[in-house]
């Protein structure tokens, strides 16, 4: 108890340092219930993309910070789908932090949910609904964080830009690439705390945070084989389904080479740290320049951690095949579809023609076949957000401060909006709140069909976003 008090003087002492306010000026417990009715509204509103319909998420965002006086600007390609800004002015001497959530949320089936999807019924310590971890908790977080900015009247060096984004789940088009492309001036920052991170709990208790700095390039090849038709009654050595199934049989067999970046030794070294002695040899094997515990390491992290084994290196997965449409008939095509995700920085020339040595074979075609679907139709790539700088920096300490552990930099295998801000030259920091481990394959993660965050873990959230804005867009003397 004691500790905890010592703990909660230090806090306020920090806050009122660094913003000159007096040490009451927040009562967390007011932040609290407030939180939750915003957090709840907002869950409460069905934003489900696709079809997308984010504009009631969208004006009830815009009304609350209007009616505490903060500007509020809104941008929309399509009127149901609009995006929102607000900024609160600093003094100029450092560019501007961007601090942002999506209104947007994947779909449901209500049938599978006890709790209803939209309700946000609050039952045994969590909230339930779609976008209670994905990412509704962002944007009140970062709505919260607005309000206590004005109220207190905080003194920044920095511009604080608020950002509520539609169609973050599958239609870029009309979110983060409108704001970039057509928009840029409005979101333009030196730096970015979005989704994309987390703080993991293991049987309650605390293990690590994760702080999204890079993610993987999507793209997608097509292996295409070609010979002639025919009679199925003759077979052929042709036969394109015959070439296609060797072509994927080598490709799935083959690992493109193990290649770390800051990020991931960081990730892999720190984690090692923290981990128990024999997945820690692993951890650190993946590093080493001998060949075989690289290798051994690499196998057990492709059977038993899949995720790790992908942040080693450019994956591949193949997805979809298909060829042949009757029994009798020999086709003269058959085409299977890769999932790959690239380093950010594979060379994707160089690495589709390492794919077609790979497949040695005339008869298929390798090409790529234009997955994801951006509107600049190139794939995004940001690159790496250092983790040595400010707003890295101050993650880690309030980290440390609020949940009293280590911070691991991560390498996201899937994409995220952050890419495409990262590629205009904003270094982004995916953040987000605790949730269990154990939560997952339980069925109450993010997509799920139970999704559910921790209110006390909600609350924290709150707390440690307010401290990672104030301290690096907070006026320091
Ligand atoms: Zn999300």
């Amino acid at each position: 108890m004691r500790h905890l008090l010592l703990a909660m003087l230090i806090v306020c002492a920090a806050v009122s340092r660094s913003v000159g306010q007096s040490p009451a000026a927040v009562d967390w417990t007011a932040i609290e219930a407030e939180t939750m009715r915003h957090f709840q509204a907002l869950v409460r509103m069905d934003t489900s993309d696709p079809p997308g319909g984010e504009k009631p998420a969208a004006d009830y965002v815009k009304s609350v910070l209007e009616r505490e006086g903060i500007p509020v600007e809104v941008y929309a390609l399509e009127a149901h789908r609009p995006n929102v800004v607000a900024r609160l002015k600093g003094s100029g001497r450092k560019r501007p932090l961007l601090i942002m959530g999506h209104t947007d949320v994947v779909n449901v089936d209500p049938k599978k949910w006890s709790h209803p999807p939209f309700g946000a019924d609050r039952d045994g310590g969590y909230v339930y609904g779609r976008g209670t971890v994905d990412d509704k908790d962002n944007l009140t977080a970062a709505l919260m964080v607005m309000l206590m900015l004005k109220r207190g009247n905080v003194a920044l060096d920095r511009d604080v830009i608020f950002l509520a984004e539609a169609g973050e789940e599958g239609t870029t088009r009309v979110g983060i690439e409108f704001m970039v492309n057509q928009h840029f001036a409005a979101i333009d920052a030196e730096y970015c705390y979005a989704e994309g991170g987390g703080v993991t709990r293991e049987k309650g208790a605390v293990r690590f945070a994760s702080v999204q700095t890079v993610e993987k390039i999507p793209n997608g090849i097509d292996l295409i084989a070609r010979g002639p038709a025919g009679h199925g009654s003759v077979p052929l050595t042709t036969n394109a389904v015959a070439h296609l199934s060797k072509a994927v049989a080598a490709v799935a067999e083959w690992q493109p080479p193990i290649d770390l970046n800051d990020t991931t030794a960081a990730y892999f070294s720190r984690l090692a740290a923290i981990s128990p002695p024999e997945q820690a040899r692993r951890y650190r094997d993946v590093m080493t320049g001998d060949p075989k515990a690289v290798a051994a390491a690499d196998a057990w992290l492709r059977e038993n951690e899949p995720r790790h084994a992908s942040m080693l290196r450019t994956s591949v997965s193949p997805n979809i095949i298909q060829g042949g449409y009757r029994n009798n008939v020999i086709p003269s095509e058959a085409r299977a579809t890769l999932d790959v995700r690239m380093l950010p920085d594979e060379n994707p020339e160089r690495f589709l023609a390492q794919i077609k040595r790979v497949v040695n074979d005339p008869a298929v075609d390798v090409v790529f076949n234009g997955w994801p679907q951006t509107t600049t139709g190139k794939p995004r790539n940001g690159g790496e957000s250092p983790i040595n700088s400010e707003a890295f920096t101050t993650i880690e300490a309030a980290v440390t401060k609020h949940y009293a552990t280590t911070t691991l930099p991560s390498m996201s295998t899937g994409a995220s909006d952050m890419a495409f801000l990262r590629e205009k030259g904003i270094r982004c920091y995916g953040i987000g709140p605790a949730t269990d481990v154990e939560d997952g394959p339980k069925g109450f993660g993010a997509h799920s069909d139970q999704e559910r965050i921790l209110e006390t873990e909600l609350h924290r959230f709150v707390r440690f976003h307010w401290d990672i804005v104030v301290n690096l867009a907070g006026a320091k003397p």
